[in-house]
């Protein structure tokens, strides 16, 4: 792509009533557009992201045997009247409308409910389970504090993904895979070494254990409680007395940690298609309950955890697998136009090798270009201008060590 056709533009400063460093950063290098406090739209770089990210997520998704789907967001007011989670006083972020002159609908914030209902219809007999099923959807959350940039939003893409099965035993084992899978996207996205597997309680979704996905971040809204040694981490509303004694530890063997929650995993149990009716017919003719899972990541927080987490002074700083080009080719240009042929060339021989390329093709000085290219935080900068082109060389620069190597052309 080519810089000179990319509409927005970086600027120096963010608005000022974004006080988040996340969204501060994003705005400024041209990834969001801030709607209102909470809601934000992706920009051509920040869709990038986006999409890298859920590709990341689906391919790991995938990989334990979970088939996409959407769902709708407009939701179906009786079919959470069943569970109890329709009250605004039982669920606190439901948005709700109205159908013309007919019935209340709500705007999916969650989607337990929809999800078991649908499955009835593919559901009658142990033959049809277990079921895997995941979605990148649209989640409309009436948040109280909208403070966190693009990690809390009114509007936020979510990955959720339903585990519908036989028996615990059978749903233990993809909890266990679905763990796994989860450290992957972490690792992935370049947050592994500071994302701890959290034991929580499941809140308003269950009474069981469940699990939190928690990252070092000093914008998250969560503490957490460490022992690196035993690698046991827990989750402030599970850190009580009773915690403590059953596994025989002590207040100090644990270390805080301030973080931020960017993935949840949890059982429901059989309480849920119990209410809603989602039963199955045993090898033996005897009628079941189905076991639900469910686990989200929250894909829109993790852009902004990472925006938060690896950023510099000068800008942004994406891990390969999310940045949303992988070389930001830069020239600098001369007054016979000659520069400007060659970066041509290098650009078409990178992108035939199946690079993608941010080209800054833009007439502008040297210095705002490096500053926009520090800002926008491609791993890998090219430079090209008469000096290289003189030495038959490119310059490459590494965004995160900021070291730079003149490389001769053949090579790149
Ligand atoms: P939190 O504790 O942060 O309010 P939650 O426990 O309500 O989140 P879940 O319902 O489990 O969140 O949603 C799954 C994931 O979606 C979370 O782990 C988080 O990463 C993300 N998420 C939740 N709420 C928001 C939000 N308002 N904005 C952006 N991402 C969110
Ligand atoms: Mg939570």
């Amino acid at each position: 792509m080519k810089q000179s056709l990319l509409f927005t533009k970086t600027r120096k400063d963010a608005p000022k009533d974004e006080v988040s460093k996340n969204a501060q950063l994003l705005i400024r290098a041209g990834f969001i557009h801030k709607e209102m406090a909470g809601v934000y739209s992706l920009l051509p770089l920040g869709l990038r992201v986006i999409n890298n990210i859920k590709s990341i997520v689906a391919d790991e998704m995938e990989n334990i045997g979970s088939g996409e789907i959407i769902m709708s967001t407009i939701q179906n007011k009786e079919v959470w009247e069943k569970t109890d989670r329709w009250d605004d006083k039982k669920v606190d972020v439901w948005f709700k409308s109205k159908i013309n002159g007919g019935s209340e609908i709500g705007f999916g914030w969650s989607h337990e409910e929809p999800i078991t209902e649908m499955m009835k219809n593919f559901v009658s007999s142990y033959k049809d389970l277990p079921i895997y099923v995941h979605q990148f959807q649209n989640k409309l959350r009436n948040e109280v504090r909208a403070k966190s940039g693009i990690m809390r939003c009114r509007e936020f893409i979510m990955k959720d993904m339903y585990a519908f099965s036989k028996t615990r035993e059978e749903n233990d084992v993809f909890y266990s895979n679905a763990q796994t899978a989860y450290m992957n996207v972490f690792n992935r996205v370049g947050l592994g070494d500071i994302t701890y597997i959290t034991s929580a309680s499941g809140g308003v979704f269950s009474n069981e254990f469940s699990h939190e996905f928690q990252t070092v971040c000093d914008a998250g809204e969560d503490i957490i409680y460490v022992n690196e040694t035993k690698k046991i981490a827990l989750n402030k509303e599970i850190f009580n007395e009773k915690t403590l004694s059953d596994m025989g530890m002590k207040e100090e063997d644990f270390v805080t940690k301030k973080v931020a929650e960017v993935g949840n995993i949890f059982n429901f149990g059989t309480e849920k298609c119990e209410k809603l009716e989602l039963f199955f017919k045993e090898n033996d003719g005897t009628k079941k309950p189905v076991f639900l899972s469910s686990y989200g990541i929250g894909i829109t927080r993790l852009m902004g955890v990472i925006a938060e987490v690896l950023s510099d002074d000068k800008g942004l700083v994406w891990p390969k697998e999310v940045s949303p080009f992988d070389i930001h080719l830069i020239s600098i240009e001369d007054k016979e136009g000659k520069v400007k042929a060659e970066a041509q060339k290098l650009y078409d021989r990178l992108i035939k090798s199946g690079k993608t390329v941010l080209f800054d093709d833009r007439d502008m000085r040297a210095g705002e270009k490096f500053a926009d290219s520090d800002l926008i935080g491609i791993p890998t900068r090219i430079v090209i201008s008469e000096k290289t082109i003189k030495e038959d060389s490119v310059e490459v620069k590494d965004r995160k060590t900021g070291n730079t190597e003149m490389i001769k052309n053949e090579r790149i």
